[in-house]
């Protein structure tokens, strides 16, 4: 496009220059070209502004400034002059070696290597795929800028942000708050030190261990500096370092290589640090054994009342709400368990309030709950339908199993999404999700069923079977976990029987029957292995 503004206002300068001649010529009608060349010159003066939007604006808010950085018009989009970059971001002159068609730039403690013709770019010595290749011209190298400057923040420069639109990059001073990790062997265990800036409230560090032998500590509202983070040495337990910015969350994951007996985290204030130790057993032969074992029993189970709050869920038509009624019945099965079992029961809540999806997930987390168990109530565009379903977390296969899940995601409209927490739950979301939960899908499974076929034995309503959708309060629980539809209050005849307490209380007594005989097979298994 620049090329073609420039060409066409090349042309309207000889034309103009061209009618400047002629008003020697027809000097009595002068007045007329002067207007004339005024106005052709306006055109030039526009068109000229519009050639210059071809080059990315920067805003630096650090010094008040602003500059420009040069840009090549490519069909693939906006391609930025890698010295300009290098010019405005860095304090260093670039590298250049036009032999080998490489630029270096000095980023912070960071060398970003660029090579001309080429889609790789390497930070430090991490190698980072951009999409489209890199143009070589005229000792300069030119990189696709959405691709460069999303890599620059990722890696070394918080701070900025690119307007691709506009082609605006904003520069302001935003510092990573987790700069490193140090890690110290001890005789019964590895610390390890994770330093921050400043403390964190205490809700925003949680950490957990996963089957696939990592541990992972998760950190919100807060940047990594991944680049150094990768960099740290790993020893002691663990095997590998990684870290990853996602959103306004920074992840760090750290692959052990044996058995941790148990862990400790708590933040240390002077030095800022967020510590956490790793106690390995100094005699992993029947310690582990009952560990591990402990591990497995069913010990504590959360129980997950759907909606509350401003979130009244699906609505009856003689207006009773699917909150009010999955409440009850969570309290009445909660009840039951704790008065006849030693399981410890924890509620995700316990009155009519508000808990957005991803909070319930980390109560459960942190509760190190064996069981995750959520009980909603259905609701059809079609009054005739009725009946109880159990769900379990997969990708959705049926038209009913979507359409449920939909709704019942529906609540995230609710929560504030400053920070895009939920990401779409389809293709790959759904398969990484699915993945974490197919350690727990034989167990789901087998508690689902269990629940249908107590209930099916004494709830006069349709058995609807064991389901599977994607669901958001399901994800990112590292236990088994199940959704339970209790019926359907779009139903008169069902919402009439659920607003009835004997039958709530029958439904809280079917569910408790499943959870002690699935307690039990449990139990069988592990006494057996
Ligand atoms: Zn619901």
């Amino acid at each position: 496009m620049g090329r073609f503004i420039f060409s066409l206002s090349l042309f309207l300068g000889t034309f103009q220059y061209l009618i400047i001649n002629l008003k020697n010529i027809y000097k009595s009608y002068s007045s007329l070209f002067k207007a004339l060349s005024f106005l052709i010159i306006l055109i030039n003066l526009v068109l000229a502004g519009d050639l210059e939007s071809s080059t990315v604006r920067v805003i630096n808010r650090v010094n008040n400034s602003t500059d420009e950085i040069k840009t090549l018009d490519n069909l693939r989009g906006v391609y930025v002059s890698v010295k300009d970059v290098s010019r405005i971001l860095s304090k260093r002159n670039p590298y250049i070696n036009s032999d080998r068609l490489k630029i270096v730039v000095y980023l912070g403690n960071n060398r970003l290597k660029i090579s001309g013709n080429s889609s790789f770019i390497l930070v430090d010595e991490r190698v980072y795929q951009i999409p489209n290749f890199t143009i070589w011209d005229n000792e300069d190298i030119y990189v696709q800028a959405e691709a460069l400057f999303n890599l620059i923040k990722e890696t070394t420069m918080p701070g900025i942000d690119y307007d691709s639109r506009r082609m605006v990059l904003d520069i302001d001073i935003k510092e990573f708050n987790i700069t490193g990790i140090e890690i110290n062997e001890k005789a019964n265990g590895t610390v390890l030190r994770v330093k921050t800036r400043s403390s964190f409230p205490e809700g925003n560090i949680s950490s957990f261990f996963h089957e696939n032998g990592w541990f992972y500590i998760t950190i919100a509202d807060a940047l990594v500096d991944t680049t150094e983070l990768r960099r740290s040495d790993a020893r002691g337990v663990v095997r590998k370092i990684t870290a990853d910015q996602l959103g306004s969350t920074a992840q760090i994951a750290f692959q052990i290589k044996t058995k941790v007996e148990s862990h400790e985290l708590y933040q240390g204030k002077d030095p800022s640090e967020i510590v956490v130790s790793l106690r390995t057993p100094m005699d992993n032969s029947i310690a582990r054994i009952k560990e591990v074992k402990d591990r497995w029993k069913l010990d504590t189970i959360v129980l997950d009342a759907g909606h509350g709050g401003k979130d009244p869920g699906t609505m009856g038509q003689r207006g009773t709400k699917e909150k009010d009624i999955a409440l009850d019945i969570t309290k009445r099965v909660g009840l039951l368990l704790e008065k006849n079992t030693k399981l410890k029961v924890v509620y995700t809540r316990e009155e009519d309030v508000f808990i957005p999806l991803w909070k319930r997930t980390k109560i459960a987390n942190e509760s190190n709950g064996k069981v995750f168990l959520s009980i909603h109530l259905n609701g059809s565009p079609n009054k005739a339908v009725y009946g109880f379903e159990t769900y379990l977390l997969r990708p959705g296969k049926t038209e009913d199993a979507i359409e449920v899940a939909s709704r019942e995601n529906e609540v995230i409209k609710y929560e504030d999404r400053a920070d895009n927490r939920y990401k779409d739950l389809s293709g790959e979301n759904l398969i990484m999700a699915t993945m974490a939960q197919s350690i727990f899908m034989r167990e789901s499974e087998e508690l689902a069923a269990m629940i249908q076929e107590e209930m099916a034995k004494k709830i006069k309503s349709k058995n609807r079977g064991v389901k599977q959708a994607g669901f958001h309060v399901l994800i990112g629980a590292s236990m088994p976990n199940i959704l339970v539809e209790a019926g359907y209050l779009t139903n008169r005849n069902e919402e009439k029987n659920l607003r009835n307490a004997k039958y709530r209380q029958s439904i809280a007594s079917c569910i408790y029957k499943a959870i002690v005989k699935f307690r039990y097979s449990r139990e069988q298994y592990l006494a057996e292995n």
